[in-house]
C-alpha cells in the first residue's frame, strides 16, 4: 500500500517519493535546505530529499 504523509504536500511529481495518486510526500520526514547563502524567499529553499525515479 502506498504511504502517504499528509503532513508534507509536495507537486513535484518527478520525484520518487512523490505519492502518485495525489500531492502529498510519500516519506515520513524530508529534509530541506537552502542552495542560496541568504535566502529570501521560498525559490531560495529545496527538497534535499528528492530522488529522480527509476
Ligand atoms: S522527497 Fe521532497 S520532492 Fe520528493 S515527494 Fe517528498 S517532499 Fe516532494
Amino acid at each position: 500500500m502506498e504511504n502517504i504523509n499528509r503532513s508534507v504536500k509536495c507537486t513535484v511529481e518527478d520525484c520518487r517519493h512523490h505519492c502518485r495518486s495525489c500531492d502529498y510526500c510519500s516519506l515520513d520526514t524530508i529534509r530541506v535546505g537552502a542552495h542560496e547563502k541568504h535566502p529570501s524567499g521560498d525559490r531560495c529553499t529545496d527538497c534535499l530529499s528528492f530522488a529522480e525515479k527509476y
